[in-house]
């Protein structure tokens, strides 16, 4: 991709309604553009990042043996009145028609799923079943001014579980917690599961926190990370002894990007979903429920990699391999050899975003290759004679090599 070309281009300064440290970063640099209050339009390079944190998580599910599809974000109130939830969720949207119709604007599925499980499930040979989408949520949040962190609009993964027995739902809640574990460390997060409250149906359930200024939880933590408790729920207090004897427990705010959660059969009861054991008698079904703010991810991300000069992108993440610098002062030469490298890099296989501006100067393509924060920086100048200046975002230093070696250090 050419920088000349992209839509979506850096600015100095963030406007001034956005607040949080994630948003402006994400604005600044041509990711995302605030619409309303809560909600944001993704730019090339924003929904590229967004798409990859997607990728990951869908791999991950669907390693595990969970099935995609995609439920309707304007959902049935009828379903909602049987859960009593039409009254009583916290933030749910309310669409309303020319007629005067009501639909809940969907800010979870647990009352589209169950009700069309319902239709195919009613054998023990039909468990389990695990279902998940990739889908855009709606929350009526009352405080929207901490950007991708807490939308109004957000992009979720949920997925759903469904078990003949309390035996299977527990191992695979245990299959889940490792593979958030392993989602959110190839997110480059580093996500400490935290015991939390499990709200009207459940003793307990887990939830993914990310240590920042920026959250809006509380959590108690071990400083070696074997333990971790939403404050709300937490046995132990700060300043007491970790009983690993790793120190005094710390408290620090944190932000949730994914929880799981034990639903029982909660649902399955309010909608009458049972299969039939062997003996064939009506059992209902035991449900889990599996959440990732998607979208909550890439504001986290941006929230804890970055410094003074920009967001710093983990690379599987990133929303190119290489930025591409050429230093040409107006010299063909130079723009030969710049785009030349550009052709080989791309043909080696990687994602390029070639600052090709013949307008800009050396320090502003620099400063925009910081603040975009693509994990290389490769910069093609007079001065380098035949090699390349090769800089990783995250270090100081750089090194001079030749195309060649550059290729071969991203096959490596
Ligand atoms: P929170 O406590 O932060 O309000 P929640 O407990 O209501 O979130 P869930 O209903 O479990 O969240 O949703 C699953 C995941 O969706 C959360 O772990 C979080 O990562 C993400 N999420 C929830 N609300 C928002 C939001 N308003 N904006 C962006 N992501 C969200
Ligand atoms: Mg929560």
């Amino acid at each position: 991709m050419r920088y000349s070309a992209l839509f979506g281009k850096t600015i100095k300064d963030a406007p001034k309604d956005e607040v949080s440290k994630n948003s402006k970063l994400l604005t600044r640099s041509g990711f995302i553009r605030r619409e309303v209050s809560g909600v944001y339009n993704f730019l090339p390079l924003g929904l590229k990042v967004l798409k990859k944190i997607a990728d990951i998580v869908r791999e991950e599910m669907n390693a595990i043996g969970g099935q995609e599809l995609s439920l309707t974000a304007l959902q049935n109130k009828e379903s909602w009145q049987k859960t009593g939830r039409w009254k009583t969720f916290r933030a749910l949207m309310k669409a309303k028609t020319q007629l005067e119709t009501e639909y809940p604007l969907g800010p979870t599925h647990e009352e589209v799923i169950v009700p069309l499980v319902k239709q195919f499930v009613s054998s023990y040979k039909d468990l389990p079943l695990y279902l998940y989408q990739i889908q855009t949520k709606f929350r009526d949040e009352k405080r929207a001014k901490s950007g991708l962190l807490r939308g109004r609009e957000f992009l979720m993964k949920d997925l759903y579980s469904f078990h003949a027995q309390e035996k299977d739902f527990n191992k695979f809640y245990e299959i889940m917690k490792k593979t958030y574990k392993k989602v959110f460390e190839r997110l480059g997060l580093d996500a400490l599961e935290t015991l939390a409250g499990g709200g009207t149906f459940s003793q307990f359930s887990h939830e993914y926190q990310v240590i920042t200024d920026a959250g809006e939880d509380e959590i108690i933590y071990c400083p070696k990370g074997d333990f971790s408790a939403n404050a709300e729920v937490s046995p132990v207090k700060e300043g007491e002894a970790c009983r690993l004897g790793h120190g005094p427990l710390k408290k620090s705010k944190a932000i949730e990007v994914g929880n799981i959660f034990p639903l029982g059969t909660k649902f399955s009861d309010a909608f009458g979903l049972t299969y039939k054991n062997k003996e064939g008698k009506d059992i209902p079904v035991i449900m889990g429920c599996y959440g990732i703010g998607i979208s909550r991810v890439m504001g986290a991300i941006a929230e804890v990699h970055n410094d003074a000069k920009g967001i710093i992108w983990p690379k599987e993440v990133a929303p190119h391999d290489v930025y591409l610098i050429g230093i040409t002062n107006n010299e063909s030469r130079i723009k030969e050899r710049t785009d030349e490298a550009y052709d080989s890099l791309k043909k080696a296989g990687l994602d390029v975003l070639y600052d090709d501006r013949e307008d800009a100067a050396p320090g502003a393509k620099f400063a925009d290759a910081d603040l975009i924060g693509i994990p290389i920086r490769l910069v093609v100048s007079k001065r380098n004679e035949g090699k390349i200046e090769f800089k990783e975002r995250k270090s100081a230093k750089s090194e001079l090599l030749g195309l060649e070696e550059i290729i071969k250090k991203f096959k490596a």
